[in-house]
């Protein structure tokens, strides 16, 4: 194991909430809605985030539940009834229905997981309802995704057979399942899975060359499958990434990083960046710390390697400001004030919406990373070329 230095820091944050996640969650389960029950300030946050999507006809909206409309915790639940029986009347395709709670303290007195079960019984046959907590208290944007499939499982029957995988349908599971995570953030659906029986297969996460090829590897030992047919099957993917990388790498190279925490890919990112792309680390931010989950990733990265969990956000630009990095990953919050002092830096939610995982996609990644720093010189060079 690498020798790494773990600390913790508690104190203010600034991270997106974990309602962001419905943005991309709402495209890959067509015959889900999202119902955020919340604020008007949740409402706007997710139509903004989400852009376009409010001229299409959306697979997510919110039960604006607010203290001056509302006289009591009666009168919400008659609200969220209503817009319920509102949505399911005119939406007839639905048939998952997540009740997303939020931070305003009108929500948080409500009983989202029993609203959901009395719902399930009113709606029997025709919608399934589950609920999790989206809310900025309890959640940052990738652990609301977290929480989405956390909120399946018990929806998933039992079976101790190899269950075979049909994506379109819940897989049933029991202790004959296995499962290979692609990323790193799902530490409560992990282990609710466990509970469950399912072995979890250890492996690093399917970002860039070395990550993909180890999981590939994990997966190939799983189900007994020859090491040597998958070297054969990806060593083409491999030289190509490799030549791919080359042109990333001369402007990374060298390059100190500073990752602030926010979508749990972080981790991965730094063995990525450091291993393939040769930046040096200055300090990796991660809101949480599952050693467990992140040991096969920990054990790839450098010696010395500062890891820091949770956010102490102002002592931690501090230390950003002192340690004068080349590049900052952290949330857009953070992000036009450090440009704004010189410093470039790189969203990280933009990792949870770009096709980054796997062998072929390395280049992308690392592409991602080189180009704020890539426009940094030109815009130097052209600036003394002026002088
Ligand atoms: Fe804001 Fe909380 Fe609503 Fe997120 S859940 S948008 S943090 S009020």
């Amino acid at each position: 194991m690498s020798k790494v230095e773990f600390n913790k820091e508690t104190g203010p944050r600034e991270v997106f909430c974990g309602l962001t996640s419905i943005v991309w969650l709402h495209r890959r389960m067509p015959d889900a809605f999202f119902l955020v029950v919340g604020s008007r300030t949740c409402a706007h946050l997710i139509q903004s985030a989400a852009g376009v999507m409010i001229f299409a006809e959306p697979r997510f909206g919110t039960a604006i539940l607010e203290e001056k409309d509302l006289a009591g915790l009666a009168d919400a639940h008659e609200e969220l009834d209503r817009v319920v029986n509102d949505l399911i009347a005119r939406r007839p395709e639905i048939k998952t229905l997540f009740l997303v709670g939020s931070c305003p303290s009108e929500v948080i007195k409500l009983d989202l997981a029993t609203v959901a079960e009395k719902l399930n019984k009113r709606f029997l046959g025709q919608v399934r309802f589950v609920n999790y907590s989206g809310s900025g208290i309890e959640t940052t944007f990738t652990q609301g995704e977290d929480g989405a499939l956390k909120a399946l499982i018990p929806l998933m029957e039992s079976s101790n057979e190899d269950p075979p995988r049909q994506s379109t349908e819940l897989p049933k599971i029991g202790k004959n399942t296995k499962v290979l995570l692609t990323q790193p953030y799902l530490s409560d659906t992990v282990r609710d899975l466990k509970h469950r029986g399912c072995e979890i297969i250890s492996a690093p996460f399917p970002l860039g060359i070395e990550g993909s090829t180890e999981w590939f590897l994990a997966a190939a030992k799983a189900f007994k499958i020859n090491e040597l047919k998958v070297h054969e099957i990806i060593s083409p993917l491999i030289n190509r990434a490799k030549l791919a990388l080359e042109s990333h790498k001369e402007i990374l190279k060298g390059k100190r990083l500073f990752l602030l925490p926010e979508s749990q890919l972080e981790i991965s990112l730094a063995r990525f960046l450091h291993n393939e792309c040769e930046m040096d680390l200055i300090e990796v931010g991660t809101p949480y710390l599952n050693k467990d989950l992140m040991k096969e990733e920990i054990n790839l990265l450098p010696d010395n390697t500062k890891i820091v969990e949770g956010q102490h956000v102002e002592k931690q630009l501090d230390r950003v400001r002192e340690s004068n990095p080349d590049l900052v990953v952290c949330g857009m919050g953070l992000a036009n004030p450090l440009e704004a002092e010189g410093i470039s830096t790189k969203w990280s939610i933009e990792m949870v919406f770009s096709p980054i995982h796997g062998i072929d996609q390395a280049a992308d990644l690392a592409g991602l990373f080189s180009k704020p720093l890539r426009r940094n010189q030109i815009l130097t060079t052209k600036t003394l070329v002026t002088h």
